[in-house]
This record gives C-alpha cells, sequence and structure tokens, in this order.
C-alpha cells in the first residue's frame, strides 16, 4: 500500500522537464500533481522535434509515460494554467508546499521588425505554429492551421531550429515536385538519405525541379550561428575548432538538404503590396567583437513566404513579472520568481536552450534542490511541516474534479491510447 504522502507539490507542463521533475518528487513520495495545457504531455517532443525523429520522439514519449506512472504521480490534462487555473490558488490556495513551472518556451520571440505581426498568415509565418501543422497535418483528425509550402521561402534564423525549419519546406517541395511527375516519395526517408540522393533514385537532380529552393537569412558569419555550444570561458584555439564545427553542420546540411545561406544579413523593413508581405529589406552587417553591426548597404528580396525561426520564449501568464520577453527571476539557477516564495522553473522556461538534455537535466537540479534544500531537508529551519491529512484529501478532490471535468478517469494508458491519434507518426 502506498505511503500517505507528507508533502505536496504542483507540476505545471508534463513533458521532458515536468516528468522529470515528477520522477524525482515521486521517489521521495511527495504528492505530485502534474497539470499540462494538452490531452498528451509531450511537449516540444511532440509539437517541437520534427516528425522525421521517429526512433527519438518514442523514445521521449516511452520516458514521460514511465515518470508519469510512478505512484504519488497525478496527472491533470486538458488543464492550462492562466485560463484553467491561477498561479495565485496554485501558490498560495491549494496547500502545495511548492509549484514547479516546467511550460517550456512556446511563444515565437517577435521578429522585431515595426509592423511584421500585422502580416501573420499573410506571407509572414512564425516557426512553432509551422512546425506544429507540419508535424500534425497527415493526421486524418488535424483539424488546426493550414500552412502552404511555397517555392523562394525565406527562413529567418540561424540556429538549429531554423535549419530544420528550411529542411522541412525543402522536403516538402521536393516531395511536391516528385508528385507532379507521378513518384511518390516518403518524406521520413528522404530525410535520412538527402534529396540529392532521393532525386538521383529517380534520375533526376535539383535543376531539373526548377525550383527557387530556400535561403535561410542570418544576421552574424557562419562561424558565429549557434550549432554547436561555446563552452563559457573558451580558449581560443577551442573557439577556432567550434567555428570549424559550426560550419561542418551547417554544410552537411545544406549539401543534404540544397537551401542556402545569406550570412551577415538584418531584417530591416517589409515589403508590401495590398495586404500581404510580399518581401524583406536587409541591412548588410559586419561582425565586431561578435555582435552584428549594420553598414549602409541595404538589400530588397522578393518571397512569398518568410518564416521567423529566431527564438522561442516562455508565453506571458497572468501574475509573472517579466523582463523583456522573458520571465523576470530573481533567480535564474532555480527559476525564481519574487511574488512567489514557494514558486520554481525547470526546463526550457529557464535555459531558453533547445535542448532535451538541457531540459531534463536542470529540472532534475531544480527538483533535487527542491526537495533536499526546501521540503525534506534535516535543517528544521528550512523544513516546512507537513500536509495535514484533510489537506492532502481536499487536493486530491480537486484534482478529481479538474480530471473528471475532461473526461479523465486516473488510467493513464487508457487516456493516451484514447487521444493518440491512431495515424499519429
Ligand atoms: C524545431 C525544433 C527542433 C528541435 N530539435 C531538437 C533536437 O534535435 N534535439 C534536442 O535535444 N532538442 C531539440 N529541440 C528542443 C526540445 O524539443 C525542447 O528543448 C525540449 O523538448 C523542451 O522540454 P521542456 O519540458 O523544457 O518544455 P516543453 O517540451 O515545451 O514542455 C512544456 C509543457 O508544458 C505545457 N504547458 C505550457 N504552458 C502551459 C500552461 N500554461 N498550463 C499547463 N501546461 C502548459 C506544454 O503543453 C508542454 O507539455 C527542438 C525544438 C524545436 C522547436
Amino acid at each position: 500500500m502506498a505511503a500517505v504522502e507528507q508533502f505536496a507539490i504542483a507540476v505545471v507542463g508534463g513533458a521532458t522537464a515536468g516528468a522529470e521533475a515528477a520522477r524525482i518528487f515521486s521517489e521521495s513520495e511527495i504528492l505530485t500533481v502534474v497539470f499540462d495545457q494538452n490531452p498528451r504531455p509531450y511537449g516540444k517532443i511532440e509539437d517541437g522535434l520534427p516528425r522525421w525523429h521517429v526512433g527519438l520522439r518514442r523514445k521521449e514519449y516511452e520516458t514521460i509515460d514511465g515518470k508519469l506512472l510512478r505512484e504519488h504521480v497525478h496527472f491533470v490534462p486538458c488543464t492550462k494554467l492562466g485560463r484553467d487555473l491561477e498561479l495565485e490558488e496554485l501558490t498560495r490556495e491549494w496547500g502545495f508546499h511548492a509549484v514547479v513551472l516546467a511550460n517550456g518556451a512556446w511563444r515565437d520571440r517577435p521578429v522585431g521588425v515595426e509592423g511584421a505581426d500585422a502580416f501573420v498568415g499573410k506571407g509572414f509565418v512564425y516557426q512553432n505554429p509551422f512546425i506544429y501543422w507540419f508535424n500534425h497535418y497527415t493526421e486524418a483528425e488535424y483539424k488546426g492551421e493550414q500552412f502552404e509550402i511555397q517555392d523562394g521561402t525565406i527562413v529567418l534564423g540561424g540556429g538549429l531550429a531554423s535549419i530544420d525549419v528550411a529542411k522541412v519546406v525543402q522536403l516538402e517541395l521536393t516531395l511536391r515536385a516528385l508528385r507532379g511527375r507521378g513518384i511518390e516519395e516518403d518524406l521520413v526517408e528522404m530525410e535520412v538519405r538527402g534529396i540529392p540522393a532521393t532525386l538521383k533514385n529517380h534520375g533526376l537532380s535539383w535543376d531539373d525541379l526548377g525550383l527557387r529552393g530556400t535561403t535561410i537569412y542570418y544576421r552574424r558569419q557562419i562561424e558565429n550561428m549557434p550549432l554547436v555550444n561555446e563552452p563559457e570561458q573558451a580558449t581560443e584555439e577551442v573557439r577556432t575548432k567550434i567555428a570549424k564545427a559550426r560550419r561542418r553542420v551547417l554544410e552537411k546540411a545544406m549539401s543534404k538538404y540544397l537551401f542556402r545561406l545569406e550570412p551577415l544579413h538584418l531584417t530591416a523593413g517589409l515589403l508590401v503590396e495590398g495586404d500581404r508581405l510580399v518581401g524583406l529589406r536587409f541591412v548588410r552587417t559586419r561582425v565586431v567583437d561578435g555582435k552584428a553591426v549594420p553598414t549602409d548597404q541595404t538589400v530588397e528580396v522578393r518571397t512569398p513566404m518568410v518564416i521567423s525561426s529566431i527564438g522561442s520564449v516562455p508565453e506571458r501568464l497572468p501574475g509573472i513579472a517579466m523582463r523583456g520577453e522573458l520571465y523576470d527571476f530573481v533567480d535564474w539557477d532555480l527559476g525564481r520568481l519574487e511574488a512567489y516564495p514557494n514558486l520554481f522553473s525547470a526546463g526550457n522556461v529557464v535555459t531558453g536552450q533547445g535542448n532535451i538534455v538541457a531540459s531534463r537535466k536542470h529540472a532534475r537540479h531544480v527538483a533535487s534542490e527542491v526537495v533536499e534544500g526546501y521540503v525534506r531537508l534535516a535543517d528544521q529551519v528550512k523544513r516546512l511541516p507537513p500536509i495535514p491529512l484533510e489537506q492532502r484529501d481536499e487536493i486530491l478532490n480537486r484534482v478529481r474534479e479538474l480530471q473528471t471535468r475532461v473526461g479523465y478517469d486516473g488510467d493513464y494508458r487508457g487516456w493516451i491510447q484514447k487521444v493518440t491519434p491512431p495515424d499519429l507518426v
């Protein structure tokens, strides 16, 4: 029989970081309630990481499932903080000892060009909804936003995600061109083989398709692209190695997927016709001390579609103070906010790094600190009193109420089966 928990913690977001935090809390027999806005708790593994990562996605789904199935963990799907729940009630009213925000970074960083957002859906697209569409549109039941792939697309970015976006466009363009010739290809297989090898199998080359292709515009030099992490305090020798490695990563991707890159271009203005964005004006830059410095040279480029892939930031939540696009953390190590002494944050919402391992590692660090230093520690000064039995039961009643509201009966495996589209890759 399960031990009656002495402590209770809420986790907002059940994906890589949230599930890892839940695992650590459950190991300490802490009553852990995991809220997720979506029916499935896989976050960016399902909706960010492009769907050609078939094996990785499956492995990460199983990892998350295993953690949310643990004793002491209660999953509450389809329940969004800021819509169905308020931070105020979680941190102060329910009786939780701590609340851990593991809600990731779901808002695209604004492109920063005056007036650009008015053209969203009219020639201008942000990365997060675009990849969401790409990962889901093949499902028969998909009813979300639709995007039409355009030849000559411009991708704004320079990081790994922007390469993925350019790959999506190139792969889809190639599939479409082949389909026009009566040839059916598989996108996932083409991603593995690359576009030139796939075309060669059909006796074709890229030039035969007559496509303009996709171009990434980046504000600094290739060697500055954050495709390989540079450790802090790196020596000159290490920096040179990393610069070479970055170039290699880019060149490999370009040779396999045939997109182009224009470095040293900073977006400066919009070309508009009627109500549509039809191009961009760039200022050429030079790099001084690692920073892009505008020159007086400008270039205008026409395009049917611009996809901005310049990073993701946390969604604004009622009650959370912001500093620019980020939460105004007073402690960036544990993601603490001044207004809520019992609140911590873990994963992408703090690290800002688009990386599964970094999210998991950070969540492990935060959750361990919460357990050791805050809830369970022998240091009686810091240790919080255990939760009274009636309050624990009250939390469980509220959890059941929220679960019932969305049709979840507490059977995690049965629920996942029910909410997984049969044709989900
Ligand atoms: C295009 C792209 C390619 C990538 N490629 C790679 C790669 O190759 N390798 C790699 O390691 N990483 C990659 N990543 C990054 C990786 O997927 C993420 O960094 C990681 O999965 C983030 O995990 P997380 O748990 O911190 O956040 P998320 O996965 O974002 O989880 C946050 C969870 O919180 C939930 N949530 C959000 N807001 C609320 C709310 N208000 N209330 C309730 N629930 C909420 C969400 O539904 C979600 O389940 C890629 C990302 C993208 C976008």
